[in-house]
């Protein structure tokens, strides 16, 4: 699962390489390189987090994390007891199946 912290450490590591690139490449080669590794990193962390998924995309951009509350992903339900909104079977809140879907 792609989370914001591996997000943020593929960005500091990408940023590492672009100024590595800059040190070893001529100035508008190195930028050029660093640039491509900014673009083509994202698309590749989403298309493998989009293939460990099973093609359940999702187009929030930040990740699986801010989309824990988001909209549109999976189905919510509320719990009939207590009015608790949860995903999965059962309310873990009150234990109840009794259950409608919310959308
Ligand atoms: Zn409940």
């Amino acid at each position: 699962m792609i989370n914001y912290k591996t997000y943020l450490i593929f960005l500091f590591g990408s940023l590492a390489v672009s100024i590595g690139l800059q040190m070893l490449l001529p100035w508008p080669y190195g930028l050029i390189a660093a640039l491509a590794i900014f673009i083509v990193f994202p698309l590749f962390m989403r298309n493998r987090a989009l293939k460990r998924m099973g093609g359940f995309g999702t187009d929030t951009g930040a990740g699986s994390g801010g989309g824990f509350f988001g909209q549109g992903q999976g189905v919510r339900y509320i719990c009939l007891a207590c009015n608790n909104r949860f995903k999965g079977g059962m309310c873990p809140r009150c234990g109840s199946k009794m259950k409608r879907a919310d959308f």
